[in-house]
């Protein structure tokens, strides 16, 4: 993953702008292009794009929606920016977060008004870290969907975008300008295309073992649960660029995905009053706090794994999940009728499961500071999953101003490279505990949208 000197060099091709990566954010900034009437090619390494945005749940959070107004649920761009930077202690660039509330709302709207991408909002429970219903998904709640229907968007757009071709290599000139970039063909042939401004939108680096063990040495040894081909090049070529990478700790850790299936179970489960105990059937940390930090308790726990426990109601709700019912199909889902059986069926002792539950029913104060009066009690028949953790995906990248401008360490922007989603710096600070939900989709789509403008101004 080169940065070569673009003296002398020939391209077979030239676009004003290419977009590296066909995600989420790649495919919002060649919308956006598309809207403005710049050519864009998308370079995509994969056959068919999907990405990390194609695994995931697709839930993208927006403030002050039509959908939220429909539901007649109060937000604002100001809670939304409150609740992202009271979770990550203040610690995020507040204009990076102010810029991606600000530019929620009718980035969704464009996208379903312009481009024919319905979105619903989840309601039912909140996600961590949000204090109003925010969630917005395509009608089939998955991130595969939601990438299909962005391309069928990007598709009657006609945007370009080339499947099959990995980008290796940067050619630059001294003073930071891209003058284009080389790529990988399947059959082994390469390739060059001459531009005029670059999109990073290649994600961040959770597929790359030794990036992680330098950033993120907590994770070393964790299952990466996104995409493989997200190996930290957009880091790698913006330091050799001169930029600024910027909380390199920071990602998003899950703490419930089924094992052995390697199905995600949705956190909604402990938000509505399950809990996680470990092989001695106790519980070892403040599920509440969220999904992402309690990935690192889970992987210290005998094992790495451990044993998600709730009741029929919760289970009810957890099956509006296309996920969770993979996991009741493929028999993650264990069901008991009562504390015996269910301490029989998991393996665990049963007085120990048993003082366990009664914890959550007392009113003593909880050991990990949890409060369990603000749901319905836990009651038989009781449902549990054997979960372990994993990483989903990396959080820290290049620093970028609100242009989505790659920044210079030590000042100032590079002259025509870009940066969003995975390959830019997030808002969810330094380290694991900062991480929202909606966090990773929330700065694909908003900052894809905004590097898309800010390349299209530059080339006009
Ligand atoms: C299981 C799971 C569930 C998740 N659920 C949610 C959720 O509900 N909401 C949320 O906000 N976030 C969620 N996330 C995080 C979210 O998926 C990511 O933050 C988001 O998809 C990042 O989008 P992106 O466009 O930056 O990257 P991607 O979607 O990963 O796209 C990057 C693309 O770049 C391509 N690429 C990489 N390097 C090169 C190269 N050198 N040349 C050419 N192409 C290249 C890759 O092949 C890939 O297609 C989840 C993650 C996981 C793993």
């Amino acid at each position: 993953m080169r940065v070569r000197p673009s003296d002398g060099v020939a391209f077979e091709t030239k676009f004003p702008v290419v977009i590296i990566g066909g995600g989420a954010c790649g495919l919002t900034a060649a919308l956006t292009l598309g809207d403005a009437g710049s050519a864009a090619l998308v370079l995509e390494q994969d056959p068919l794009p999907a990405g990390s945005t194609g695994l995931s749940s697709g839930f993208i959070p927006a403030a002050a929606t039509r959908w939220q107004r429909e539901r007649a649920v109060e937000d604002s761009v100001e809670l939304m920016a409150g609740d992202i930077q009271a979770k990550a202690r203040h610690l995020a660039d507040a204009a990076i977060v102010d810029l991606c509330c600000r530019r929620s709302g009718p980035t969704l709207e464009w996208l379903a008004d312009r481009h024919g991408i319905p979105f619903v909002l989840i309601e039912g429970f909140l996600y961590t870290g949000q204090s109003r219903a925010r969630m917005h998904a395509v009608p089939e709640r998955t991130g595969a969907a939601l990438m299909a229907r962005l391309l069928a968007a990007a598709e009657a757009v006609q945007a370009d975008i080339l499947c099959g071709a990995e980008v290796s290599e940067l050619f630059a000139d001294g003073d930071g300008r891209v003058r284009g970039v080389g790529f990988r063909r399947p059959d082994g042939g390469a390739e060059r295309v001459a531009c005029e401004a670059l999109i990073l939108a290649c994600n961040g680096f959770g597929g790359n073992p030794d990036m992680v063990r330098q950033h993120i040495p907590e994770m070393a040894e964790a299952e990466y649960f996104g995409h493989a081909g997200n190996r930290g090049h957009a880091v790698l070529w913006g330091e050799a660029l001169g930029a600024e990478a910027r909380h390199m700790g920071a990602y998003q850790g899950h703490a419930s995905v089924a094992v052995p299936h390697g199905i995600l179970i949705t956190w909604a489960v402990m938000r509505e009053g399950g809990i996680q105990v470990n092989g001695e059937g106790k519980r070892f940390a403040d599920e509440s706090r969220g999904y992402s930090e309690h990935s690192v308790d889970v992987l210290a726990q005998p094992g790495g794994t451990v044993w998600d426990i709730y009741d029929s109601r919760i289970h009810a709700l957890a099956m509006e999940f296309e996920d969770y019912r993979q996991a009741q199909a493929a028999g993650a889902v264990k069901r008991a009728a009562d504390e015996t059986a269910l301490a029989g069926t998991l393996g665990l002792p049963e007085a120990a499961l048993r003082e366990t539950l009664a914890l959550t029913r007392s009113s003593a104060e909880d050991p990990f500071g949890r409060r369990f009066d603000d749901k319905p009690a836990l009651a038989p028949p009781y449902y549990a999953v054997k979960v372990g953790a994993a990483l989903f995906h990396t959080q820290g990248g290049l620093a970028i101003d609100i242009s989505a401008r790659v920044l210079r360490q030590g000042g100032g922007a590079l002259p025509n490279l870009f940066a969003g989603g995975g390959a830019a710096c997030g808002v969810s600070g330094p380290e694991v505990w900062g991480y929202s939900s909606g966090n990773g989709l929330l700065t694909a789509v908003m900052l894809g949208r905004v590097a898309g403008e800010s390349a299209a101004a530059l080339v006009s």
